[in-house]
């Protein structure tokens, strides 16, 4: 078996790493960096593009730039682009391949094999819609973990002794809080809880309406509707936002970022760190209650935590870290890096499948993960009766006897929900079916006995039998949020498609390149020379030279097609002989 990589799909980076020698390794992207933005754009050539990329391009694309796709996985939530409908596990995939990608380049092997984390908070849907986004990719996904499992797995590599953690994980858009044990040899999740709507976004965000509303009092003019300048201030926010988890004031500024009558106008804003914490004071405040909840349900209090251990991008703020000194009376561990320990975790667990040798107490590390909410069925007056609580460890297995409500029934509805509401119609509905052939009985009689299974990655299947007939009708849970056998069938055939035409792209891109950079050093060596030519030699470079350089001018790296980079390819060909001929050295 191959290499086993471990996946963060993140919402606003994601990170890759793979085992080597035992130990997790940060996989370097094309463009040098150990994280990878998680954005995606369509370019007007029809071209796709995803990290830096994709995020460098963004203010002048801004239309056709996916950002934050994780928040919509398991929704039904489309991205339109030319008429044709994206769904999110799509746009992730796209990501994905680019991180299956960045690690072939470095292993200089395929890679087939995946593990990726999710969001503790996650439910059966967003989960399902992660692994089918791998299968678009080309990858096959091995498991899903949750995300502070796998910071702990990182974490627990130089750790043998037994302790409990708490994992407060706040990146660009989900905040989770989990606790988790360190046995001798067990990985327990012991609680989590969270909100899957707060992360850096959200800070952007306020520092976004903060510079609009400045800039509206000093310049007297609305940036609203504009999209590419609201672009740049957003890009700006986050760049300040970051800026000050290390300063105590930051400047902004844009120049030009409006024109229109009475001219340009500049952006030029002081943020203070205070001004930046008095409107976001909400949002760090907002993350507490979850700590507690979780602390809670695993049914300890901040006393009888060993270690705090940060994780995401936001967790960088100064407000945010002493926010969590304060409420827990710890100091947060420092030995772990928060962009990439989701990563390495991940790569740890995908390190099992391979049976990897992996130093030290981790080999026989085995991982136990819990469901992050509660399963039910819907029973009379819409309640929704639990068969699984949260937090209930993972993979699991319950049943319950149900009968039925009427005279005669020789059918069932069974209704699967996710959520910890009392009533059916506050949770979310995982799917239905119907179980049918009941012996005919009065209501009462019947006994359907009705089965949760929940697989190590969190995924739900669903039984119901009628202990009667032995009748029996069985469901792996899709919502109508999640892709079809088919769907996922033509998205993967359409993501290798452009995996190859992306290739080509880059080809041709090579090639005219390569091609620019040769025709320089032959220029110049041909200015030093051209007097001691031949006069036929001359004419023949003179010809070949400006031949070559029309072309390149002509096809532009973006939009350079396949035909144009065969004429560079032919015209540079001409050229390597005529230089040959003419005895020119390069
Ligand atoms: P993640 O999803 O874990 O990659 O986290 C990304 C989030 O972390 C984004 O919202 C970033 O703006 C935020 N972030 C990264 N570095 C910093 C920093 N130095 N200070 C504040 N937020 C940061």
């Amino acid at each position: 078996m191959g290499k086993v990589i471990g996946i963060d799909l993140g919402t606003t980076n994601s990170c890759v790493a793979v085992l080597e020698a035992g130990n997790p390794v940060i996989i370097t992207n094309a463009e040098g960096s150990r994280t990878t933005p998680s954005v995606v754009a369509f370019t007007n050539n029809g071209e796709r593009l995803a990290g830096d990329p994709a995020k460098r391009q963004a203010a002048v694309n801004t239309g056709r730039t996916v950002y934050s796709i994780k928040r919509q996985m398991g929704n039904d939530y489309h991205v339109n682009i030319d008429g044709k409908k994206y769904s999110p596990q799509e746009i992730s995939a796209i990501i994905l391949q680019k991180l299956k990608k960045d690690a072939e380049n470095y292993l200089g092997e395929s890679v087939t094999d995946a593990v990726i984390t999710v969001p503790a908070y996650f439910n059966d849907s967003q989960r399902q819609a992660t692994r089918d986004a791998g299968r678009i990719a080309g990858l096959n996904v091995k498991r899903i973990i949750n995300e502070p499992t796998s910071a702990a797995l990182a974490y627990g590599l130089d750790h043998g002794e037994s302790q409990k953690i708490l994992v407060y994980d706040l990146g660009g858009g989900t905040f989770d809080v989990s606790v988790i044990e360190i046995g001798d040899k067990l990985i327990e999740v012991l609680a989590t809880s969270g909100d899957n709507h707060l992360g850096g976004d959200d800070f952007d965000e306020r520092i976004t309406q903060y510079l609009i509303k400045e800039f509206k009092r000093t310049e007297k003019v609305k940036i609203e509707k504009d999209a590419v300048a609201l672009q740049r201030v957003h890009e700006a926010a986050e760049k300040a936002k970051k800026e000050l988890s290390q300063l105590t004031e930051t400047n902004v500024n844009l120049p030009f970022l409006w024109n229109g009558k009475g001219g340009a106008k500049h952006m030029d804003i002081n943020i203070t760190r205070a001004v930046f914490e008095s409107i976001t004071a909400d949002l760090v405040k907002r993350t507490e209650q979850p700590v507690f909840d979780a602390l809670g349900q695993a049914g300890i209090t901040a006393k009888d935590i060993d270690k705090v251990i940060l994780t995401g991008g936001s967790v960088r703020m100064p407000a945010i870290q002493d926010m969590v000194r304060n409420i827990t009376g710890k100091e947060p561990c420092r030995n772990l890096n928060p962009d990439e320990c989701v990563a390495a975790g991940a790569c740890i667990q995908g390190g099992k499948f391979s049976n990897e040798i992996m130093p030290g107490p981790v080999n026989d590390i085995i991982l136990m993960d819990v469901t992050p909410l509660s399963l039910s069925i819907e029973t009379i007056g819409g309640v929704a009766t639990k068969l699984i609580g949260r937090n209930t460890p993972i993979p699991t297995r319950q049943s319950q006897i149900f009968t039925t409500a009427g005279n005669f029934q020789t059918s069932v509805d069974i209704k699967v929900f996710q959520g910890e509401r009392k009533f059916t119609r506050d949770n979310k509905l995982l799917g239905n079916f119907k179980l049918t052939g009941i012996k005919r009985a009065l209501a009462g009689v019947p006994q359907i006995e009705v089965s949760f299974d929940i697989d190590a990655n969190g995924i739900v299947n669903v039984s119901a039998k009628d202990l009667g007939t032995g009748k029996q009708q069985q469901i792996t849970i899709t919502s109508s949020s999640n892709l079809t056998e088919e769907e996922i069938a033509r998205a993967e055939m359409e993501a290798r498609m452009y995996e190859s035409e992306d290739a080509l792209h880059k080809e041709a891109i090579d090639i005219r390149n390569n091609a620019e950079a040769y025709l320089y050093k032959i220029e110049q060596a041909y200015h030093g020379i051209s007097k001691k030519l031949d006069k036929n030699v001359r004419a023949a470079l003179k010809a070949d030279i400006s031949e070559l350089k029309k072309r390149i001018v002509k096809a532009k790296p973006e939009k350079i097609t396949y035909e144009q980079a065969g004429g560079i390819r032919q015209a540079w060909d001409k050229l390597i002989q005529t230089v040959g001929m003419a005895g020119i050295n390069v």
